[in-house]
């Protein structure tokens, strides 16, 4: 095991020799600048058990995870139950994300270095060492770090980070355009799309970057048999004669936590639902049709492949589900408290 050094170090005091080589190509792109969230900072990163401050909380360039994709993550969000302020901040599924991750890394094989319920609490003690109250989002990174080159990781030291900072919308629209990417969505015989692994989302940013460059808001992606996976962060549902519909995990599908919440808040209110596989037609004649992840939430999908999707406004099924999310999460529907995790324990 190799510790990382600091960050900047100086022989002798004299000053590291400077490059001669200038840079020939401009950084500038055809590639769009839209649809990036600039990250607030917060006090402090919550790293391998310590609290460090947020500029401090860095890796060495020889870190594993960033040669190789080998890090495993998650996203998670906290509501406010009182937006306007003085309310509780309450974690949406914190344990249930947790698990994820150590499934992520259970079926690469990845060493992680605590439990997800210590994964649960350090991220309840980061968020009150950064005093947040209104709505965050946590990002949670186990990455391999700085040991020996190559793909082999047993000799490198695994490390956890837990990021917690405000966080608002992450589409800036209240309904989405979307085209079906010419990239398909990563096979379970190539790399298990149901571990969020880092390396995977090299499929989401060729379909992203693509639908972009096109003038669309987001891409869906259709697996090796062409069959409906989901978006590139998002899960995707439609509603066919008001029946939610949403493709199976075995369509190379990431198993949201937002899909799960949904399917079953809709059971509960007797709204049918099938978990089946999807043509690609199908989203060209479906009533509605949405995303649903936990950064998008419940986003409404407008038009696929310049096809307008019903009204072309968010459908009544969308909408129902869109704010009885909301309502849930943020506390005031009382249903499903095992889903809230209050942070300052004032209840909600
Ligand atoms: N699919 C992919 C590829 C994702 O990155 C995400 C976001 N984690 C989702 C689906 C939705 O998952 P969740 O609802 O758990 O955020």
């Amino acid at each position: 095991m190799v510790e990382c050094p600091p960050r900047t170090r100086e022989v002798g005091g004299s000053s590291p020799p400077r490059s001669t080589i200038p840079s020939s190509k401009s950084v500038k792109s055809s590639i769009p600048r839209t649809g990036g969230v600039k990250v607030p900072e917060a006090k402090y990163i919550w790293l391998d058990g310590r609290l460090v401050p947020w500029a401090q909380a860095t890796t060495h360039l020889m870190t594993h995870s960033l040669h190789y994709g080998t890090a495993v993550f998650e996203g998670i969000r906290g509501y406010s139950s009182a937006p306007g302020g003085g309310g509780e901040l309450n974690v949406f599924r914190l344990l249930d994300h947790m698990r994820r991750l150590e499934a992520s890394a259970k079926i690469y094989g990845f060493p992680l270095r605590y439990s997800p319920e210590e994964l649960a609490s350090a991220t309840l003690e980061l968020l009150r060492a950064n005093e947040l109250h209104e709505d965050v989002y946590i990002r949670p990174l186990s990455y391999l770090g700085y040991g020996t080159i190559g793909l082999v990781f047993s000799e490198i030291e695994p490390h956890v980070a837990i990021i917690a900072f405000p966080y608002g919308k992450y589409f800036h629209k209240d309904g989405l355009n979307v085209m079906v990417s010419t990239w398909r969505r990563i096979c379970q015989e190539a790399t298990p799309p149901a571990a969020k692994v880092s390396g995977h989302y090299v499929n989401s940013v060729l379909a992203k970057m693509e639908a972009l460059r096109h003038g669309f808001d987001d891409a869906l992606m259709l697996d090796s048999r062409g069959y409906l996976s989901e978006a590139t962060g998002e899960n995707v549902f439609l509603v066919r004669g008001g029946t939610l519909v949403t493709p199976p995990p075995s369509a190379g599908i990431l198993e949201g936590i937002t899909r799960d919440t949904l399917i079953r808040l809709a059971r509960e209110e007797g709204i049918p639902v099938e978990v089946r596989d999807v043509s690609r037609h199908e989203l060209y004649v479906a009533d509605e049709v949405f995303l649903a992840g936990t950064a998008a939430e419940v986003t409404p999908v407008l038009s696929v492949d310049g096809r307008t999707v019903g009204s072309g406004r968010p459908g009544p099924v969308t909408s129902r589900l869109r704010a009885l999310y909301e309502s849930v999460a943020r506390g005031s529907d009382p249903r499903h408290p095992e889903w809230r995790t209050p942070v300052y324990g004032r209840g909600t």
